[in-house]
């Protein structure tokens, strides 16, 4: 039996919804929103950047790799982020989960339970200009006064992150 011209149109036209449907449904599932529905965090754990990417560089890289987006719109992994220039983003609330800790031993406790704040810059070759380190402790001291713990990444985990030079900062400082 031949199909008629109208069937014909009727079939290519389910065919293209389906294809916008699984084309919608790839969209939904890159942008995992995530809900500020967690209890109120009490740890906070450093990291460095391990290189010399800014914000919307890793932020770019990590919306790739994951797609996991906060509910202010961004898809780095880390809560906050400090530039070199001592600028501070805001890319989760402290509330909501992040993605910048993993302990196999402890699956999604850190990111669930943790504010994730990186600074750029491999701090194991350098020390952190001046006017970052003016703003990491403004953040710091301001957690410390809501009675959150600083911790950094290799407490946790064998990692170097956040790097020799800002481990001493940090001891030096007494956040640790
Ligand atoms: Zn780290």
């Amino acid at each position: 039996m031949t199909k008629t011209f109208l069937e014909k149109l009727i079939e290519k036209a389910k065919l293209k919804l389906l294809i916008l449907r699984l084309q919608l449904r790839v969209i939904f599932l890159r942008q995992k929103l995530t809900i500020p529905n967690l209890p109120e965090p009490k740890i906070v754990v450093v990291h460095h950047g391990g290189g010399n990417w800014g914000f919307n560089k890793i932020n770019k890289s990590h919306r790739f790799k994951w797609g996991f987006k906060s509910s202010l719109g961004y898809y780095i992994g880390y809560h906050k982020f400090i530039e070199f220039t001592g600028k501070l983003y805001i890319a989760r609330r402290d509330n909501e989960e992040g993605a910048h800790c993993v302990d196999p031993a402890n699956p999604g406790y850190w990111n669930k339970n943790s504010v994730g704040l990186g600074v750029q810059g491999n701090t194991d070759l350098q020390n952190s200009p001046e006017w970052l380190l003016i703003t990491l402790k403004s953040e710091l001291d301001s957690y410390v006064a809501r009675g959150f713990e600083i911790k950094y990444h290799g407490q946790i985990v064998p990692t170097t992150c956040p790097g020799r030079y800002l481990k001493e900062w940090l001891k030096d400082n007494r956040y640790i």
